[in-house]
């Protein structure tokens, strides 16, 4: 066989070739790693994390070095409020340390995108508590598994007297709530839930700030 002859590319290219051509790197190791670390960003699958590590790279002094420096700093100083999970500088945390919130009241919420959504909303007086998902027996996420214990140890009188269940008003987030409601009640505080608003399957996360503010507002008892 003549180098000539390779120049005929097969209508149906042999699978080795193929494989040969797809492992093959036009990159620096660099980039494929900035690559394969941003495709593990929600949302983002390998073609918008090609897009986006272009797009850093190209944008260097406006985005790639200030993002790295971000990134760096948030990694060094931010940490998990020990009473409520919030992510922040400062430990406990500045919601928790904020002397003009209501302490009787602690708002459950999954995540911490959820405690963010409440907070643009502007309608919580109380404090936090972020349970970092919700049961999920599929999935091998029981009681263990989440900040549950915690909240049982925060959520007593005369201290506590109300919990406000704001989780998602889906299979999951009301299936965690009525767990933690047994608990809860058993520890003689009142428990209420986020009421009109908040569709079927919602998530916190995705409400317009008007939407949130009237479900909390029209809590109910559970
Ligand atoms: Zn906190």
């Amino acid at each position: 066989m003549t180098d000539g002859s390779r120049v005929a590319i097969p209508a149906a290219e042999p699978t080795e070739l193929r494989a040969d051509r797809m492992s093959r790197k036009s990159s620096a190791p660099e980039i494929d790693r900035l690559i394969q670390l941003l495709a593990r960003m929600p949302g983002l699958g390998p073609r918008s994390a090609r897009k986006a590590a272009l797009t850093l790279l190209k944008r260097r002094v406006e985005l790639l070095e200030p993002l790295a420096a971000a990134m760096t700093e948030a990694a060094a100083k931010i940490s998990a409020c020990p009473d409520c999970g919030n992510l922040d500088t400062v430990s406990p945390c500045t919601i928790c340390r904020d002397e003009r919130r209501d302490r009787s009241l602690i708002v459950v919420v999954e995540e911490i995108g959820d405690l963010w959504a409440l907070e643009r909303a502007g309608v919580i007086r109380g404090v936090y508590h972020v349970l970092g998902g919700h049961l999920s027996p599929l999935d091998g996420i029981g009681p263990d598994r989440l900040n549950i214990p915690r909240l049982i140890d925060r959520a007593r009188p005369p201290a506590v007297s109300e919990v406000l269940l704001a989780l998602n008003a889906t299979v999951e987030g009301q299936t965690t709530a009525h767990y933690l409601k047994d608990l809860l009640v058993a520890n003689g505080v009142s428990v209420s839930t986020l009421q009109q608003g908040v569709p079927v399957g919602g998530e916190l996360d995705y409400l317009d700030e008007g939407t949130l503010a009237a479900a909390v507002r029209s809590r109910r008892a559970l």
